[in-house]
């Protein structure tokens, strides 16, 4: 009976890797027909400055709209991408589609900065700096008009750090995203060159009536601005967390709210500030 059970096992096995291979080469087309069809897009959340209250950039966060599921979101998907490798050419196209935004603020007047998520394998190619300069060359956009995102949730290997380290060399500014959930070893922060700390909604959501969540909160701000570091509170949802993370002294904030990620269009009324007569309303 084990023996049968053991051959059972071993089909059943051999049918979940072959459905898994099916899937893995689906999504894959799937993605890759998406930026042919051309059903990514980009929507930006408001940074603002904690001392004046007021937006100094935008970070930049894909969507896919598909034509049948409707809108979906990076969690589903940009996982995926990594796995498949597809975000590389993903990673191309945001990075294309942010610069062109961030210039087209400039021209407007705005300047601001457009903070773009970038995945450790995109460093990993070695190429990136010169693929950034480019695109940067030919929009005619200054470095300080970009920041480039990098989470802590994967090790990035040496390669990659030093392609980072061109990144700043070019003038670029670089933020460590989700701050506190990943490989957070103070020797790994202290080797990788970064400029901003974002640190992790999960940090700031119980923040308002939580004694030990806001004590550990200060701490962590205080080690960021110890190391000279800038520092920004992710997920900033309430007043009362807003008064907390300005207590303790961080330098930005991002959260629903100030305002959720909404389109160009609408990122530029933010930037333009309330209609005049909508204290009428
Ligand atoms: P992230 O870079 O940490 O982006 C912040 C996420 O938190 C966004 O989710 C944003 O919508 C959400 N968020 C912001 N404020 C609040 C708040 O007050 N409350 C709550 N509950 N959530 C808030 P989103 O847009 O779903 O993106 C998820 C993740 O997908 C991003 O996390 C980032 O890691 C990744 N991602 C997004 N766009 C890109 C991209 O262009 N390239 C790469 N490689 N990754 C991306
Ligand atoms: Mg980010
Ligand atoms: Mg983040
Ligand atoms: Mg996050």
């Amino acid at each position: 009976a084990s023996k049968r059970q053991g051959g059972s096992t071993a089909v059943f096995f051999d049918e979940t890797h072959h459905k898994i291979a099916l899937d893995k080469l689906e999504v894959e087309q799937d993605l890759f027909l998406a930026l042919t069809k051309k059903e990514f897009r980009l929507v930006y959340q408001a940074l603002v400055e904690v001392s004046t209250k007021k937006i100094y950039g935008f970070e930049a966060l894909i969507r896919w709209e598909h034509s049948r599921r409707g809108w979906i979101s990076p969690v589903e998907f940009i996982p995926r991408a990594e796995q498949t490798g597809l975000i590389i050419q993903i990673g191309d196209w945001v990075l294309g589609e942010a610069v062109r935004q961030a210039a087209c603020w400039r021209r407007m007047g705005h300047q601001i900065v457009v903070s773009i998520n970038v995945a450790a394998l995109q460093l990993s190619l070695g190429d990136f700096a010169s693929r950034v300069s480019k695109v940067l060359q030919s929009e005619d956009l200054p470095p300080e008009a970009i920041c480039i995102e990098i989470t802590e949730g994967t090790l990035m290997d040496t390669v990659a750090i030093q392609e980072l380290e061109r990144v700043r060399d070019l003038g670029i500014a670089i933020s460590l995203d989700d701050f506190g959930t990943g490989y957070s070893s103070l020797s790994y922060l202290r080797a990788l060159p970064v400029d901003i700390i974002k640190i992790d909604r999960s940090f700031v959501t119980p923040l308002g009536n939580d004694k030990k969540a806001s004590q550990f909160f200060r701490a962590i701000v205080g080690l960021i601005q110890t190391i000279e570091l800038k520092v920004l509170a992710e997920g900033v949802e309430t007043e009362l967390q807003w008064q907390e993370l300005k207590d303790a002294g961080c330098n930005a904030a991002q959260g629903y709210l100030f305002s959720k990620p909404v389109s160009a269009a609408n990122a530029t009324l933010l930037l333009d500030g309330p209609a005049p007569h909508s204290s009428l309303v």
